[in-house]
């Protein structure tokens, strides 16, 4: 049994895998703020879970975290995970020692991605980007069922792609990066006119004709519809998948988009050759895809870490 542990800015939420990757336990729970507060949810996550199940921590076969921020996979180490109250930790190393058993760390992104991958690749989906729309934009990458993240770990960081050089500035520092237009902090910085820019409200007054928000959703549903074209033109993926915040609006964001997507097409022979409109899903709905992808990831580096000892060592 391998267990994942999703640490989200306010709610953790981690799964018990059996040997076929099926969801056998579940665990909400608040995660609190700061180094202290996300090695606590995470130690009571597999604490809780363990109990569960009958047996030790150290029983499980692997353990895995996905969480915000800078992640170094090898290290552990998790880097500017804002939103946690969390400037630099070495969050596998500090929980391994609190639980005995080794822990694997993956941006939480990612391990998304990878989790939406396993729901998926049942249906055919060989490769495939997950695009997250959050309070930023981000997407992760799986290529032959192995997450991409490239040599310094930003492979799918195309909120941070310049899409108008004289747009809004970033906080990256750039001006006009795809986050700024579509993203719940593109929402927000839309549609100053409402003291709750939900993606909910926002089209709740589309169908009260509230000229506004028909604009600013065209906009976030123009930029979006961008995000997914970038990942297909970049990586040439079977599908992208629209997870996060955002996606929470359901069949609704993707009927808007997958009409954006052949609005675009009827006008370029190249585009409608790419199928874009079919190439475009919703994250698995209800499905912890984050916590899936987690317990996939310390699945996967324990392997890693069997395959690379040299011969002889146990
Ligand atoms: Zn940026």
């Amino acid at each position: 049994m391998r267990v994942g542990i999703d640490i989200g800015g306010t709610k953790t939420h981690a799964v018990v895998l059996d040997e076929r990757g099926a969801v056998l336990d579940q665990w909400r729970g608040a995660t609190g703020f700061g180094a202290d507060a996300v090695v606590t949810a995470a130690v009571t996550a597999v604490t809780v879970l363990a109990e569960r199940q009958h047996l030790l921590p150290t029983r499980f076969s692997s353990i895995g975290i996905g969480i915000p921020g800078t992640v170094d996979g090898h290290l552990g180490r998790v880097a500017h995970a804002v939103n946690l109250g969390v400037e630099s930790l070495d969050l596998g190393a500090v929980v391994q020692s609190r639980l005995g058993r080794p822990v694997s760390v993956e941006n939480d992104v990612n391990a998304a991605a990878l989790g939406a991958y396993h729901l998926l690749a049942p249906t055919g989906v060989r490769s495939m980007a997950y695009l997250n729309l959050g309070t930023g934009l981000a997407a992760g990458i799986v290529l032959g069922g192995a997450l991409w993240r490239g040599p310094r770990g930003v492979a799918g960081e195309i909120g941070h792609v310049v899409v108008d050089p004289r747009g809004p500035e970033c906080p990256c520092g750039q001006r006009g990066c795809l986050e700024t237009l579509a993203s719940g902090s593109a929402l927000a910085r839309l549609w100053p006119q409402s003291p709750d820019p939900t993606v909910h409200r926002l089209f709740a007054a589309v169908d009260a004709r509230d000229p506004v928000a028909t604009t600013v959703a065209e906009r976030v549903v123009e930029n979006i519809a961008a995000a997914v074209r970038l990942l297909v033109l970049t990586v040439d993926v079977d599908a992208v998948v629209v997870g996060g915040g955002l996606s929470s609006l359901g069949d609704r964001l993707l009927d808007e988009l997958r009409e954006r997507l052949r609005r675009d097409a009827a006008r370029s022979p190249f585009l409608a050759s790419l199928e874009l409109p079919t190439r475009v899903l919703l994250s698995p709905r209800d499905a912890p895809v984050a916590a899936i992808g987690a317990a996939l990831v310390g699945q996967r580096s324990r392997d890693a870490v069997v395959a690379e000892a040299p011969a002889g060592l146990p």
